[in-house]
């Protein structure tokens, strides 16, 4: 065995060894993988094979299109037949939704380059007439994909990784890392059988990685435990059945009919293919539980549950109801087993929270489908630095240290009970909740506050009825404009001609401060850094030059900064800072870094009306001037006292409307919200939820992050020229001069249907029809009374006036390219004086 490789990949299951391979691929000419058993004798052996190229995520749904062309390359490099059938997936549609969402999705899948088909009932019952379809509403059917067997496509990656120099040792395990500064020492053991129980031996080697890649399957509580992180990958029990051959199938092959297509019937909860002449059927069912919250006993190897018929039986019936064929034949096999999950279902992939050189690939749910395009990704950001997608929604710092084993076991268990729900687009699931609330939680409810979960945090979307019925939201929710859409309507309005409060205590807020903190953040940021009580909004960037974390930067003193940003990524913006400053502070001097997030809460007033409201309130020794523009002009910082509360007020308002940022100490934050309350009610003031703000924001064409802003694109094709200063030095300004423009960000008016607006998947067109980019964010404008989305297009047509086409339900819609900040362009509204 090697003591010395230049990166050990640690499990060999598919996701392992197809990391290894691609890092092979890759050029890395020293990986070793080991495997404590044997290969693919975790979740992989037992998967069912289905290769979904459906999947919602941008980021996801690059990687599964990888794995599928990926898989039908393998055979030709390896020689060896990983049984891949392309026999495609038929996605059924029982209701009018469900046919909205696969709408949506093609759209999205459009955006990827995945081929897709519309089936109706009555061509479904040509094609195949085993399946019952005379109560579908149609179906999606994706021609390209199919099955595989997992662990053959497992061991021709294996075969193709040993051709391209990887050393594969099985019956080793990874029990312990330390870092030394620039490598990991990885004490492996051997393992040996005892009693049919695989044990550790006292054998043990100790070898140097330059990097790790974790990719442990059911083990993630293991591996999170040795490294002293927190995941949220825990396994749920998962289930499917063999039948017996079916006769009718039998008939049916014989009389040399293709194969049928993977069947999924969402509104069922099932999906069905064929197996040796009978039916494969697996459900996702409620009530499945999490399994080794701890870890998984040394008796537990290549071996499943029990199985629990009883939990899928109405599943099984609603299975028969569809393939009526299948009722008089008996169950051959059945297999329950562990199948890993992450709360927001997504695996965790990407660089371990406050560890170096250690990479993580947890937490898979689909991995068969997701494991070519997990390698070769994965592989791109550790060889190259970046990949060429934003992983950003697969990185395993969008969970937050707050996060416990309790909660990443129910939301686990949600999260499999949810795969077969319809997925609107304003879907909020209900399990762990509250969890991370703001003192005003109770009295924003009691106003009748439906909140959304940002990173655990309750933050309001909007305000409905006060007595509103529990499932108010859930009913509210639509693939079209929602029962909640009329609220937001009213909120904006508020906010455009008189005035709204808007809780944003979930913004992630850091102290930057020390001897080094200038010249740092001067480095680690492309905009011009703020005088003393003057704000700027800033990009810091990847080692490509594109975005990776956007600041409000405020100055509070020369050497002391206050940074506020996205509270959805607080994690994953706090690690790549903190990463940053400790390799920087030898050269740049002392910095420390304070996390405040929880220590202070903010209320965000904004609208015409706002500086009234707080002239009621504020307390100075010449209050009628401490909020006017001379004292307090835009873009600038104040300590003020509304009342008895100290604030922080930042003169800037993501709505693009006159308004205050009033961060304050967070035990305060309900005297302040009573105060504030008192005061709007002379201006008629409105609390605001993130709904009507996210339209707002997209009439002044303010980009949002994980939206407009990620590793894809630099801020330069996000269109912000005036936010990179590039007289001055900083972090990936060569890799963001050299990208160039190669799509641009502009902000269009879209003439949609009456009753929907873009939700920000959609794929953009021609007028002729020819695909030219995609939107990141779409909603409602109140002022301009129409659809209104940002989006990245070919850059010759991102400019005023141009003609576009919206793929929205399967039509395409008018949209045409405005100014950049079509409401208010020249920002009289905001610097207005008072
Ligand atoms: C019933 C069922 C059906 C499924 N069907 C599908 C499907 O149709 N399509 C699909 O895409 N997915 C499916 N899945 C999910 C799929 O099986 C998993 O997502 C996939 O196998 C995960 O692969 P992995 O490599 O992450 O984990 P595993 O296959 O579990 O591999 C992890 C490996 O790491 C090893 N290991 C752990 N800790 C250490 C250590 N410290 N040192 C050394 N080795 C270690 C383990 O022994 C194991 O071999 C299904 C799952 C189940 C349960």
């Amino acid at each position: 065995m090697k003591t010395q490789v230049k990166c050990l990949v640690v499990g060999g299951g598919v996701i392992g060894t197809s990391i290894a391979y691609h890092l092979a691929r890759a050029g890395w000419q020293d990986v070793m993988l080991i495997e404590r058993d044997e290969l693919t004798c975790g979740s992989t052996w037992h998967a069912a094979g289905l290769l979904p190229l459906f999947n919602m995520s941008y980021a996801a749904g690059h990687i599964h299109d990888y794995s599928v062309k990926f898989y039908k390359t393998l055979e030709e490099e390896t020689g060896l037949n990983a049984g891949f059938k392309v026999v495609g997936n038929l996605r059924m549609a029982q209701s009018r939704a469900r046919m909205e969402e696969f709408e949506l999705y093609a759209s999205t899948a459009e955006t990827l380059g995945i081929p897709y088909e519309w089936i109706t009932p009555g061509e479904m019952a040509e094609r195949w007439p085993l399946f019952r379809s005379d109560d579908m509403q149609g179906a999606l059917f994706h021609p390209t994909d199919g099955y595989i067997n997992p662990a053959d496509v497992t061991m021709a990656m294996a075969k193709g990784a040993r051709q391209r120099g990887v050393a594969i040792e099985r019956k080793w395990q990874a029990d312990g890392f330390e870092w030394k500064g620039d490598h990991w020492d990885v004490t492996l053991t051997k393992m040996v059988e005892k009693g049919g129980n695989l044990v550790p031996s006292d054998e043990q080697v100790v070898v140097s990685a330059e990097h790790v890649v974790t990719a442990s399957g059911n083990h993630a509580q293991r591996t999170a435990r040795m490294l002293g992180i927190k995941m949220p990958a825990i396994p749920v029990e998962h289930q499917y059945i063999v039948t017996e051959p079916d006769p009718e199938l039998v008939k049916w092959r014989e009389a040399g009919n293709p194969e049928h297509p993977v069947m999924r019937d969402a509104d069922a909860k099932n999906y069905i293919r064929e197996k040796r002449g009978g039916w494969c059927v697996g459900i996702y069912e409620k009530g499945a539980p999490a399994r080794f919250l701890y870890r998984v006993p040394d008796s537990f190897r290549a071996d499943l549950f029990q199985l629990d018929l009883e939990r899928i039986e109405g599943e099984y019936m609603d299975m028969i109801h569809r393939v009526p064929s299948a009722e008089n034949v008996g169950i051959k096999d059945d297999f329950n087993g562990p199948i890993c999950y992450t709360p927001d279902g997504n695996p965790l992939v990407g660089p371990a929270p406050g560890l170096r050189n250690m990479w993580l690939a947890e937490g898979f749910s689909f991995g068969i489908t997701a494991a070519g395009g997990t390698g070769y990704y994965l592989a791109q950001m550790m060889v190259e630095g970046e990949a060429e997608i934003d992983m950003a929604s697969l990185d395993p710092k969008r969970y937050g240290n707050w996060m416990t084993t309790e909660f990443a076991a129910r939301k686990n268990e949600e999260c499999y009970s949810h795969v077969y729900v319809l997925h609107h687009p304003d879907e909020e699931r209900p399990a762990c909740r509250p969890l991370r609330t703001s003192p005003a939680y109770d009295r924003q409810k009691a106003r009748g506050a439906q909140f959304g979960w940002v990173n655990g945090w309750e933050r309001p979307n909007y305000f409905g009825p006060k007595d509103a019925p529990e499932s108010f939201d859930h009913d509210a929710r639509s693939f079209r404009r929602g029962g909640w859409w009329q609220y937001a309507v009213e909120e904006a309005k508020a906010i455009r001609e008189g005035v709204g409060l808007i809780d944003a205590t979930a913004f992630a807020k850091n102290i930057v401060k020390g001897p080094g903190a200038t010249a740092f953040l001067d480095w680690f940021t492309c905009n011009k850094l703020p005088r003393v009580g003057r704000i700027n909004l800033t990009y810091a960037l990847t080692d490509h030059g594109t975005t990776r974390t956007e600041y409000t930067i405020v100055r509070l003193a020369e050497d002391c900064y206050y940074l506020v940003s996205s509270g959805a990524w607080a994690a994953y913006d706090g690690d790549y800072l903190r990463k940053a400053v400790a390799d920087k502070e030898a050269e740049f001097g002392r910095i420390e870094v304070q996390d405040v997030t929880t220590q202070w809460g903010v209320f965000a007033i904004a609208g015409p009306k706002s500086r009234d409201v707080l002239n009621e309130v504020v307390k100075d020794a010449e209050p009628e001037t401490v909020l006017s523009n001379k004292r307090f002009p835009w873009l600038s910082m104040r300590e003020i006292e509304l009342g008895m509360c100290p604030v922080r007020a930042v003169r800037v308002a993501y709505t693009g409307e006159l308004g205050w940022e009033l961060h304050h100490p967070m035990e305060m934050q309900n005297y302040l919200f009573d105060l504030l309350e008192e005061a709007g009610k002379n201006h008629g003031m409105k609390l605001v939820g993130a709904r009507a703000q996210n339209w707002l924001r997209l009439e002044k064409s303010y980009r949002a992050f994980g939206n407009e802003l990620g590793r894809d694109a630099t801020p330069l094709e996000a269109d912000l020229p005036r936010f990179v200063d590039l007289d001055k030095e900083f972090h990936g300004k060569a890799k963001l001069i050299e990208t160039g423009v190669r799509a641009k960000c502009c902000t269009m008016l879209i003439d949609g249907p009456d009753d929907a607006d873009p939700w920000g998947r959609e794929a953009l067109y021609t007028p002729e029809g020819a695909r030219v980019g995609r939107l990141t964010s779409g909603g409602y404008s109140v002022h301009f009374g129409t659809s209104i989305g940002l989006g990245y297009v070919k850059p010759e047509l991102a400019v005023e006036g141009t003609r576009l086409k919206v793929r929205m339900f399967d039509k395409l819609w008018d949209a045409t390219v405005t100014c950049d900040s079509p409401y208010d362009p020249k920002n009289e509204t905001i610097r207005k004086d008072g």
